[in-house]
């Protein structure tokens, strides 16, 4: 499928879409991107070369069929490209604003090198919002009724994907969460900044609309075992996430002022719609006038450092134990946290934190790094240059270390369910199902914290299996894959 209009990349160099000024941007919670004009989007997509073997599908976690909707945005074909790019995806609009592109289908595509990649989730994310706003949005459709139905843990990526998946099926579908709104990390972890919640809740709508039901305020293991919802459905998903926050193990820890960078956020995005946040109001998790300190490189480490900005903390600084060129997060975002002021304090690392007499950190002691040699994962392993210690003074310390899962044999009461060493539920690869007979798992749970892309291509996933295994019997996943 080639055209006339394509392969303009020589001629017409990349543009991202504008974004908002900076003293205009650090104001408030709203996304930083303006959408593309009809004619920028165009002129973008044009630029893809229609490759034979395209790279930039083989990397995104949906195989998307990138090139084909790029053609047709190219041609002004807008509402067959939405229909193309969301017959793969159920969220693209979401995967368009975070997913991190350099590491996944922009990454690899094959102009990169030299004339910079095709803009492919801008333009994944006009296509779909503009399909929104000239309804070709269809309500989603559903399948005739089975009379079976699936209970879902978790109203994430990963468990909203399946519920639509098996709606348009014809299940019923339950989902429940212990949070009171639905979109899990989406709504209470990714500030508005990067995803502005009514993206979020505008989904959220279109499920209900279509027959799901959201028991929310339901926590598994407190309001109903994982036993009684196997008892209840003919299938369960567990899409629970992963929420335990890594903690540093050093002097001080304990003191106030310090904060798992999940409560930060969680506080700031509640904050933002509208709820009552005590611990907000009083001061607490609040970073107005503060000197800032957030531990951690990757996407939490950032948006942490963001909010602090917008809610007008005095200064903010990021530690972290590696250097620039090696740190998990997005490159993008570490670009936006620079201009927005925030200082990184690259190979440096926390020995202790110390504190006043009412209890409060004061400061962080810190030792400078080296980059020594790769581990067996081919990471350089950092390591103290003795004699390098220096206090970082700070009023609040944000631990943005990274999240392991909560023990889930103990919270969803099924002390049968199998877990890896770490934690995450261990499934059968081929069909998604756990070692408990029609109890399957998705996303961050399964992969450990990963990405919003992965937990919706693992949901679909899940939905087929499920799919499967009900309409053929218990045995019937295992005995398809083998
Ligand atoms: P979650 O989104 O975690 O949803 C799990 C849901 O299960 C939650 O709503 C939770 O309340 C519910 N639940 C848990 N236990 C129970 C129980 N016992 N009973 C009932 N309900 C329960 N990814 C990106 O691709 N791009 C980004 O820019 C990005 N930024 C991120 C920023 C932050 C701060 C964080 C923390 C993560 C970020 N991620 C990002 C990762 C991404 O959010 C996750 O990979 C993704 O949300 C995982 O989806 P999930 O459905 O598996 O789990
Ligand atoms: Fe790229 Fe993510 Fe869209 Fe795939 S879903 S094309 S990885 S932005
Ligand atoms: Fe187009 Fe780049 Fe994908 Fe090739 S790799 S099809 S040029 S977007």
């Amino acid at each position: 499928m080639t055209t006339d209009k394509m392969l303009q990349f020589v001629s017409t160099d990349q543009q991202t879409p504008a974004k908002r000024a900076v003293d205009r941007r650090v104001e408030d919670f709203r996304e930083i991107y303006d959408e593309f004009s009809v004619d920028g989007a165009r002129e973008q997509a044009s630029r893809c070369s229609q490759c034979g073997v395209p790279f930039c599908q083989m990397h995104c976690p949906l195989h998307n069929n990138i090139p084909d909707w790029l053609m047709l945005a190219a041609e002004g074909r807008l509402q067959e490209a939405y229909e193309v790019s969301s017959a793969t995806n159920t969220f693209p609009e979401i995967c368009g604003r975070i997913c991190p592109q350099d590491r996944l289908c922009e990454g690899n595509c094959v102009i990169e090198k030299g004339f910079n990649s095709v803009t492919i989730g801008a333009v994944e994310r006009f296509v779909t919002e503009t399909a929104f706003e000239n309804g070709w949005v269809e309500p989603i459709p559903v399948g005739p009724a089975r009379g079976q139905s699936v209970g879902i843990i978790g109203a994430g990526p990963g468990g909203l994907a399946a519920a639509e998946q098996l709606r348009r099926r014809g299940y019923d579908v339950t989902v429940y969460d212990r949070y009171d709104r639905v979109g899990g990390l989406l709504i209470y972890g990714i500030p508005g900044f990067k995803l502005e919640k009514e993206v979020v809740s505008r989904r959220a709508d279109r499920l209900v609309e279509a027959g799901i039901s959201f028991e929310l305020n339901f926590e598994v293991g407190r309001d109903a075992s994982l036993a009684e919802l196997r008892a209840r459905h003919d299938a369960v998903l567990i899409a629970t996430g992963v929420y335990k926050a890594r903690d540093l193990q050093c002097p001080g820890v304990g003191l106030d002022g310090i904060y798992p960078a999940l409560d930060f956020l969680t506080t700031s995005n509640r904050q933002g719609l509208g709820d009552a946040v005590p611990a907000f109001d009083d001061g607490q998790l609040n970073a107005a006038g503060k000197r800032v300190v957030v531990i951690g490189g990757g996407d939490t480490a950032m948006d942490c450092v963001r909010t602090a900005v917008r809610q007008g903390a005095t200064s903010v600084q990021c530690l972290y134990r590696r250097d620039r060129a090696n740190m998990p997060g997005s490159l993008r975002e570490v670009a936006n946290a620079e201009e927005e002021g925030v200082e990184f304090v690259w190979l440096t690392q926390p020995e202790a934190f110390l504190g006043g007499d009412n209890n409060r950190v004061s400061a962080v002691r810190c030792s400078e790094m080296h980059l020594g040699v790769a581990d067996s994962t081919g990471r350089q392993t950092p390591r103290k240059i003795d004699g390098s210690e220096r206090d970082l003074p700070a009023d609040m310390v944000i631990m943005a270390l990274g999240f392991d899962p909560e023990n889930l044999p103990v919270l969803l009461g099924e002390p049968d369910l199998e877990v890896s060493r770490w934690g995450t539920v261990l499934v059968d690869p081929r069909t998604a199902m756990s070692n408990l007979d029609g109890v399957f798992a998705a996303g961050d749970i399964v992969r450990g914290a990963s990405l919003v892309v992965w937990a919706i291509r693992d949901g679909r996933d899940a939905a087929d299996s499920i799919h499967r295994y009900i309409q053929q019997g218990a045995e019937a996943p295992r005995a398809l894959a083998s």
